[in-house]
Formats: C-alpha cells, structure tokens, sequence
C-alpha cells in the first residue's frame, strides 16, 4: 500500500535536486536531531533568536553546520525565503511550534517533516479528544459538571501554560472549596504510574510490526521529572501545604528513562496502532515520532491522557539508543530515526508521503 500524498510539487519544490537541510529550533531536543542528521550525512541548520547559542561548541557532534539568527522567532516566515535556498527541511518541536505559534507554523512555505494538518487535531483538546476516543483509547474520565464527581480529579485551566494552572482534589466535597473561574475542564485523576511511550510512525517501511500504510516502532520510554508536585510530599499533607498557600505545579524540569513490564507491551502496541490508523482516517494520517503519554493503574490498565504529535524531549535520554530502539538498529535516536526516515524516502522518490 502506498501512504497518502501529503506535500504537493510546490512545497517540494525547493528540494528539487538539491540535498536537504535538516533544520530546527536551537532548544528542546535539538543536539539529537542536529547528532542524528549529521550521523545520516545531512547538513544542518540551527534556529536561533538574538545570537547562534554557545551551549552547541561544548559539543562539537550536535553542533548544527549553519545558524539562522532572528531578532523575534515569530518573524521565521520573513525568512522562508533563506531556508528555502538551504533546501531546509523543519523538523517541528514543542518548543518550535509553541514559539512560532501554531497558525503560522502551519502555514510556512519551507517544507516541514511529517504532517501539518496533525496540528490542529493536537492542539486543541476537545479535538484530541475526539481523535483518540474515535480510536478506542481508553482516556481520563470528562466531567461536565463538577456534581458529576465521584472521585479525585485534576482541574485544568484551559489557558494553563507548562504545568501551572491545575487544581488536585480527592473528592467532589474538596473540589467545592475552590472557586474556579477561568474556563477550564475537569477530569478524573487517574491513579497509577506515569508512561510517556515514544513511537515513530514510518508510512514507508514495509516490514516489521505493520500498521496503516507502513509500520509502528518503539523508540523507547521515559516519565517526566515534574516540579513541584514530585518532591511535595516531603513537606507535608496537601491540605497543610495549602494552608500555607503552596499549591502543586506540574513544570516539567527534565526526564528520566523507564521501561515496561514485557507483558504490557502487546497493548500499548494495540494503543499506538489504533491512534495511527484513526489519524490516517480523520487527516491523511501521522507521520514520525508521535509521544503517548498515559498512566497505568494497579489493574494494569493504561489511561491516555495526551498526545505529543512529535518529536518529545523525552527522547533526549536515548540520543546514543535506548533498550528497544537499539533492537531496531544500534544507536539508534529518534533524530537519526527521522533522518533515516528522510534518507529513505529521498532513495525512493517518496518526499511527498513524509514532508508536507
Ligand atoms: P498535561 O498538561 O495534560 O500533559 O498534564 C500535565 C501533568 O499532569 C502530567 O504529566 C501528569 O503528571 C498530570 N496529569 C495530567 N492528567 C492527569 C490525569 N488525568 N490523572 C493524573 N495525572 C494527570
């Protein structure tokens, strides 16, 4: 089967007969990608607001080969013009997308690795929603009303930014005692242990565990390092650490490598599989590395609370291969997977079906 064309002639365009430039935000994950693109052969470029950071001298193998330095990120499209000579190829990141703003990230005349119209159904969580209960994840309960509450839950500002803006309570009664004003969603507090499975969604490889059009690979695992709420329970109960006015914060700080019990690698397989093949349906479908990231309960039941639609900093625990993508190939990073993934389709005269 082939995959769905998702870039047309003119994105391509500036690639034609040219070799590409991996290119990406200078934050995030972006050592492993400028790592895995250079040990691909590609040349690289950095994206930079004010100066070209010096953090990369201190390692010369990440270090990206050219910079673009811009006075404000937003201004990216004032500058199509250079990263199409450079033949760029973007490879989107949180940090990228976030910085950039989504809208106009997604219309950028430079080609970018994976599909755009992925941005709107991940940004916007009603439609996240939609997208992974349409594929039969199991999520978080939704409350309409805080009466319906039954339980813990988390209450999520909608405008919540990098893990501020949330509100834990163990029932309905402790809920009450908040006033919340600003428009927010509540959801059942799932109790367990946290997962952020990283996937990589390759719609022209044809063999190995087969999914949509191509197959789905495991890269590996990591749970995020979250302050404040990791390290609270040391000062205290939640009910005297309020009183003194400290409330829990989820910021993430940095990442540590997990893996899973064998035995539950059969359904997060299912879980990653099904999400692809609903994608595929609803928007021509995922390409690349996609992050599910969920808690399982003490009944071994995996609960997807979100999705990252990309590349996510949690990879950068495995930028030398992690215990499953060293099963793949060895040393192999998610950066070097999309490299890989590029170096491919070039060969094949298949950009169309990754870049859009
Ligand atoms: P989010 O902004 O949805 O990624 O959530 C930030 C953090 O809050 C996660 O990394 C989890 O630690 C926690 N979290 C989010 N949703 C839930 C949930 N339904 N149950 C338990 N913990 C959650």
């Amino acid at each position: 089967m082939v995959a769905p064309r998702l870039a047309s002639d003119r994105v391509l365009e500036p690639l034609e007969g040219k070799d590409p430039t991996i290119a990406t935000i200078c934050s995030h994950s972006s050592l492993q990608i400028f790592h895995g693109a250079r040990l691909e052969g590609f040349r690289t470029l950095g994206i930079a607001r004010g100066k070209a950071p010096r953090f990369y001298d201190a390692f010369p193998l990440a270090k990206p080969d050219m910079f673009l330095t811009l006075p404000k990120v937003t201004e990216i499209g004032e500058h199509a013009e250079r990263l199409r000579r450079e033949a760029a190829v973007l490879v989107p990141t949180g940090s990228f997308v976030e910085y950039v703003g989504p809208e106009r990230f997604s219309k950028l005349p430079v080609p970018v690795f994976g599909n755009r119209r992925v941005m709107e159904w991940e940004s916007d969580r009603e439609k996240e929603r939609v997208w992974l209960e349409g594929a039969g994840v199991r999520m978080p309960r939704k409350y309409t009303d805080s009466s319906e509450v039954d339980g813990p839950v988390i209450v999520k500002y909608y405008g919540a930014k990098g893990g501020r803006g949330f509100i834990l309570a163990k029932n309905r009664h402790e809920l009450d005692n908040f006033r919340i004003v600003e428009p927010h969603v509540i959801q059942e507090y799932v109790i367990g242990t946290r997962y952020y499975i990283h996937f990589f969604y390759s719609p022209l490889n044809d063999k190995g565990y087969r999914c949509g059009d191509g197959s789905l690979e495991l890269l590996g695992m990591d749970r995020r390092d979250e302050a404040n709420i990791d390290e609270l329970y040391k000062l205290g109960s939640q009910e005297e650490l309020l009183r003194s006015g400290i409330r829990p914060t989820f910021v993430v700080t940095g990442n540590v490598p997990v893996v899973l019990r064998e035995s539950l690698l059969p359904e997060i397989f299912e879980i990653g599989e099904k999400i692809v093949e609903r994608s595929i349906d609803l928007f021509g479908g995922m390409v690349g590395p996609f992050c599910v990231e969920g808690i399982m309960t003490e009944k071994l039941e995996f609960y997807v609370f979100e999705i990252s639609t990309r590349i996510v900093a949690g990879t950068n625990v495995y930028i030398n291969g992690s215990p499953y993508s060293d099963m793949v190939a060895p040393g192999l990073s998610t950066g070097r997977r999309i490299a890989l993934e590029l170096k491919r389709a070039m060969a094949e005269d298949r950009l169309a079906e990754i870049l859009s």
